[in-house]
């Protein structure tokens, strides 16, 4: 498995709008729009950071796992996301290596990268989703 750079830190916000108050307005990252991910239950706001970008994840439905996130936990760090040059083989090989997986198998997240998550409980309570951009 090759990691090739943090691809986003996903952020868990109430509202998108309040958070690009203090992560655009007031730290200058870019606001570079919206995207929303039915199947996830959330909407997504890209502010890059070099190669990399801070997503705010503003939930769309109280039953989703953002909101339930938040219910627990308050707003803040969500996810960590690595870029993988290869998510099947990635995923194999942690399969192979014994390591829990939410996703078995790569779905397609926010800008039609395809995504996966590990189980928090593999990675020491951190939250981390493996991408592979095209
Ligand atoms: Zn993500």
């Amino acid at each position: 498995m090759k990691i090739l750079q943090i691809d986003h830190i996903g952020v868990a916000v109430n509202s998108n709008a309040a958070g690009k108050q203090f992560w655009s307005d007031i730290l200058g990252l870019p606001f570079e729009g919206e995207e929303t991910v039915a199947e996830q239950k959330v909407t997504t706001a890209f502010l890059p950071v070099g190669e990399s970008e801070v997503e705010l994840l503003e939930s769309t439905d109280p039953g989703g796992p953002i909101a339930k996130f938040l219910e627990k936990k308050g707003e803040g760090v969500h996810h960590i996301a690595f870029r993988v040059d290869d998510i099947d083989a990635a995923l194999d090989e942690l399969k192979n290596k014994g390591v829990k997986l939410i996703d078995e198998t790569p779905r397609i997240g926010a800008g039609g990268a395809r995504i996966a998550f590990l189980h928090p409980k593999a990675t020491g309570g951190v939250l981390v989703e493996l991408c592979q951009r095209d």
